[in-house]
């Protein structure tokens, strides 16, 4: 039975899913996480090519398939990723994921110790990851994946690759954990929340939503002019830190 709402298109291209293998460069020694694996198509490649394949999948009849067609390096979970409170030790994750949860899924992924992970997004989420300043698609994720990770968009894949065809292409992105963050902070959790709260109102002054928001009258800040997406993620890193510590003079 199809359940559109698990975000169900599966790849039928088997180049695209040895490229995307590749991309993963998987060890012998490695453990892979996979996320959604469907009817297998990564999953078998990469129990070739891995140690161990741990694989999560929320449907039941997939999971209850694939474990019956997998090797024994495969170990599927039946679960929701997203409820998944630990997710297990692994070197690398390979992914087509269910694209209704790319967003919240990378925020949690960016939590764990990984080497390295090869997603398939949708092309126009994929171009936000990747996105510079005075870009459309310039946005939080782009600062967040920016402060957490090296991203690279490798290739887009046309939607006919896949069953049933999605509305639009994706893409294949490939991120590697920064061994030590790209700027300094003075509290990270600031930062974060300052980065949503500025692209929540991105059409904005820096100046109006600094008073409308911290109540912040202070004209010796930097970029009060600017508009949000006009400023690279070591600018609002450099806002963030000047704002904290006027904050917590304040208070
Ligand atoms: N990897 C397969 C492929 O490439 O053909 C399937 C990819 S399909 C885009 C996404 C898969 O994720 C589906 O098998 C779906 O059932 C599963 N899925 C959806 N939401 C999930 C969740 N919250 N946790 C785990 N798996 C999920």
């Amino acid at each position: 039975m199809k359940k559109p709402h698990l975000g169900q298109h599966f790849l039928i291209n088997n180049s695209v899913a040895d490229r995307e293998i590749n991309y993963a460069g998987i060890c012998k020694d490695e453990t892979v996480l996979e996320i959604g694996p469907g009817k297998g198509i990564l999953t078998l490649r990469l129990a070739e090519k891995a140690k161990k394949v741990i694989a999560i999948e929320i449907d039941k009849s997939l999971a209850d398939s694939l474990l019956k067609n997998a090797p024994e390096n495969v170990e599927i979970i039946l679960g929701d990723v997203l409820k998944i409170d630990k997710l297990p030790r692994i070197d690398k994750i390979v992914s087509n994921i269910p694209y209704q949860i790319s967003s919240p899924l990378t925020f949690k992924l960016l939590n764990y110790n990984f080497k390295m992970a090869v997603l398939m997004y949708q092309k126009e989420f994929a171009e936000r990851i990747v996105a510079i300043p005075k870009t459309k698609s310039y946005s939080r994720i782009s600062v967040m994946l920016h402060y957490h990770a090296n991203c690279e968009m490798i290739e887009t894949v046309p939607k006919t690759c896949f069953l049933p065809q999605p509305k639009v292409d994706s893409s294949i992105v490939r991120l590697i954990p920064r061994k030590s963050p790209p700027f300094d902070l003075m509290d990270e959790t600031f930062f974060f929340s300052l980065t949503k709260t500025l692209f929540s109102h991105r059409r904005k002054k820096i100046k109006t939503t600094l008073h409308n928001i911290y109540d912040l009258k202070d004209d010796s800040m930097p970029y009060l002019e600017n508009r949000v997406d006009e400023l690279t993620p070591e600018k609002i890193g450099e806002l963030s830190n000047l704002l904290y510590s006027s904050l917590k003079k304040i208070n």
